[in-house]
């Protein structure tokens, strides 16, 4: 019986787990699915309008938009929010310009307004391309107003097919005007309202913690023979108005506004706390809880001595204590981190290195740090049937756990394939929605303690290598390309 089978939550507890998104990336839905829906209309419009008039290469240029913004909707609907970001601005960049260079030509009676889309444009490029790298935030708005400065200062007049008559643009004159300086406006706006809702939030959260609001969900990590070893705590924050905030979006806020250590102290505290309420009961005193530890907090003067203090106060077990850091953590002062990280592993408290082989990854700090885990990153999982690199990756990840002595998990396992494909390679310990999504602790406590059907470790354990391998020739990845 696959695994999915075995663990995953009922179908209705499922339901209700609630996917958190960030705010920004609602707002990138927003504005993007607004602007293509838009942009892609007025593109309809001119398209037939300049057919009834013969205009066959404008009518090509307009159909071109409208194909590229109803993929950007496209993308949007299937999550894929930066590449729908990317296209639907990069269409409109390039629509406006071309027609504000070859359609909307000036004349001595009328000016050229096209180009003061550009000025938007550049707004609505900065809002979209904030969490981009440098050279994509800044660049992208700096290109849309250096284009609007080239029209405004140097006023090409580059007469070709493609220019419209006079009387056309007369009669769009205040229309464009007004639909260019609308949007400026309304983007403007926007970003205002974003401004605040991000200092509202950052507010919001000092008062999060000791009004209660924030929570931990619990992930099951599994066992090659499909039994729950431990979970994964994941902090959740409950706002009153917002429902469930995602940990992406609050927890960078926390890092900005030095929230960081109670943060981290309080999911430390509450995480030791569940692991020594799980004790009571023996179908849970076994369990592991692993605990995420941002860089920041690892970094915090005596970070490792308020550890031990949590654990003696809350009466949990070092050894079931498992610290997530990740590399980011090791990419600063690391004597200091090899001399905490020693000091908690003396007293039993386990290590795992999280997102392994996504951060500056250096190998020799393996040699040196206590670690008792290595985490795969979930992107290398999700790539690794389709990208023979990816599994070329995943391959190495678990050797060198193996051969170094210490742990496997892979996290973000999603399909049964995936999980014969780890355990193929000698991975034994498995986290992801195939399993079961994070879960509320009364919702976790029900899934731990729901009746497995029987199942011969052994012969699983056998049957688990032909049948891993029988679905990696399955799901075999097409010859690389290269
Ligand atoms: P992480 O530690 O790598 O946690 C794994 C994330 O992957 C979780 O997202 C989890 O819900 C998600 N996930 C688990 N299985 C699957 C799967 O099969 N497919 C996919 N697509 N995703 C899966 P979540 O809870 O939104 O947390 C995101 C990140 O926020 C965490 O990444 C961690 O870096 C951070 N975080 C969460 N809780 C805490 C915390 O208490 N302290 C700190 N410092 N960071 C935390
Ligand atoms: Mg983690
Ligand atoms: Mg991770």
């Amino acid at each position: 019986m696959p695994h999915s089978r075995l663990l995953s939550a009922p179908a209705g507890r499922r339901a209700h787990a609630p996917r958190a998104t960030s705010l920004h990336q609602r707002r990138v839905r927003l504005i993007v699915l607004a602007g293509s829906g838009v942009s892609g209309g007025v593109a309809l419009c001119w398209a037939m309008f300049f057919a009834f008039s013969g205009a066959w290469w404008n009518v090509a240029l307009d159909l071109l938009a409208v194909a590229a913004t109803a993929t950007a909707v496209w993308l949007v609907q299937r999550d894929r929010l930066r590449a729908a970001s990317l296209l639907a601005s990069a269409t409109v960049y390039l629509v406006v310009t071309v027609s504000a260079g070859w359609l909307d030509v000036p004349s001595p009676e009328l000016p050229r307004t096209m180009h003061l889309f550009l000025l938007a444009l550049g707004v609505v490029c900065s809002l979209l391309m904030r969490e981009e790298a440098p050279w994509l935030r800044h660049g992208a708005p700096l290109l849309c107003l250096f284009t609007y400065a080239f029209f405004a200062c140097v006023d090409p007049r580059w007469h070709t097919v493609l220019a419209i008559p006079d009387p056309v643009r007369a009669a769009a004159l205040w229309w464009d005007q007004a639909a260019a300086l609308l949007m400026l406006y309304l983007t403007v706006h926007v970003m205002q309202t974003d401004v605040a809702e991000r200092d509202g939030l950052e507010t919001e959260l000092r008062d999060a913690l000791l009004r209660g609001e924030l929570l931990l969900h619990y992930q099951p990590q599994v066992a090659c023979d499909g039994r729950i070893i431990g979970a994964e705590a994941l902090v959740r924050w409950l706002h009153p108005a917002r429902g469930l905030v995602s940990p992406g979006e609050f927890i960078p806020l926390a890092e900005r506004s030095g929230l960081m250590p109670a943060l981290g102290d309080w999911v430390l505290d509450a995480a030791c706390r569940q692991l020594a309420a799980w004790r009571q009961d023996p179908g849970s005193a076994a369990l592991c809880v692993a605990v995420n530890v941002s860089a920041s907090q690892f970094a915090q003067p005596g970070f490792e001595q308020r550890v031990l203090d949590i654990l003696r106060r809350s009466g949990a077990e070092p050894r079931q204590l498992k610290l997530e850091l990740t590399e980011s953590t090791l990419a600063h002062n690391l004597e200091e981190v090899v001399a905490k990280m020693q000091f908690l592993s003396r007293q039993g408290v386990l290590l795992s290195l999280d997102d392994f082989g996504t951060g500056f990854s250096s190998l020799s700090y393996l040699r040196r740090l206590p670690l008792h885990q290595l985490k795969i990153d979930q992107s290398f999982v999700a790539g690794m049937l389709a990208a023979e690199r990816d599994a070329a990756i995943v391959k190495a990840v678990v050797g060198l756990g193996t051969s170094l002595g210490l742990d496997v998990i892979a996290e973000g396992v999603e399909t049964e394939a995936q999980r014969a494909f780890l355990a193929a390679l000698g991975c034994e310990k498995f986290q992801g929605f195939l399993f079961s999504r994070p879960l509320p602790v009364a919702a976790f406590e029900q899934l731990l303690h729901r009746p497995r059907p029987p199942r011969t470790a052994p012969a699983a354990q056998s049957a688990a290598a032909p049948a891993a391998r029988a679905a990696r020739r399955e799901a075999a990845p097409a010859p690389p390309a290269w």
